[in-house]
């Protein structure tokens, strides 16, 4: 099976349509979306529309949250605050309603999918440090652990049985192609897609994963997309023109 792993997507629908052009093309199978999928940008029905259609599998991030009330406004900060707020006036009865139904982990094959840390979902806490990424690759029963939320694409292995970590792949990296040991008892991978939507490594190319389990491989594929109109779009819905500035440098 070849899947396409997304995550922060942030109502980005230029940067979605290219990743899902990259994905078609690279031959994958089935879509896994980590979340935060709203939030920022300036199209949330075209993206959630685009993504069930493609059959996504998907968990709910923070500002999916944020968007159903679920989560208080005050845990943002004022550009995401007032993106959500505008949000929840464009989605429908309907698409607020899919949101809700979104879960905040699930498993689907070799992957469990969450938007924060599998340690405390519904906290959104962001995985930064490699003690946490062997915290929860220690309570993940699959063999990969698949999180989004900081927007900065990453790949950890960890060692189940020499309870150590392994290899570490960080965007930084001039090699962003991983094999893997198929061997859920004996290794577990921490792995971050990055964002489609909003990338904050410095690389303002749309991030996603590819996930190979029967050429046991996994790669961060980075696609261009067209930048100035997703910017034009943010500025013409009256969303605060940093959200726009910062996706033409990628932070
Ligand atoms: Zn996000």
């Amino acid at each position: 099976m070849r899947y396409a792993v997304l995550s922060d997507v942030h109502a980005n629908l230029e940067a979605l349509t290219s990743v899902l052009d990259a994905a078609a093309e690279a031959r994958t199978e089935k879509i896994l979306c980590l979340g935060d999928l709203v939030g920022y940008g300036a199209d949330p029905g075209g993206c959630l529309e685009r993504l069930r259609a493609a059959g996504a599998v998907m968990v709910a991030g923070n500002h999916e949250h944020g968007c159903l009330g679920t989560l208080d406004l005050d845990w943002f900060n004022g550009a995401a605050r007032a993106a959500l707020e505008w949000t929840r006036e464009q989605l429908s009865v309907g698409d607020l309603d899919a949101l809700r139904r979104l879960p905040l982990h699930t498993t689907e094959g070799p992957c469990t999918l969450v938007h924060g840390t599998l340690r405390h979902p519904g906290r959104f806490e962001y995985l930064v440090d490699i003690a946490q990424a062997v915290d929860i690759a220690r309570m993940c029963k699959t063999l990969f652990c698949l999180v989004g939320h900081t927007h900065v694409p990453c790949a950890i292995e960890y060692d189940r049985r020499g309870q150590r970590v392994g290899r570490v792949v960080t965007s930084g990296d001039a090699v962003t192609q991983m094999p893997f040991t198929d061997d859920p008892a004996g290794f577990c991978y921490v792995v971050n897609p990055g964002s489609v939507g909003q990338p904050r490594d410095g690389d303002p190319r749309a991030s996603f994963l590819i996930l190979d389990t029967t050429e046991h491989r996994l790669s961060i594929e980075r696609v261009p997309y067209d930048v100035p109109a997703a910017q034009r779009k943010i500025r013409e819905a009256g969303l605060p023109g940093f959200l726009a500035d910062r996706l033409a440098a990628g932070r």
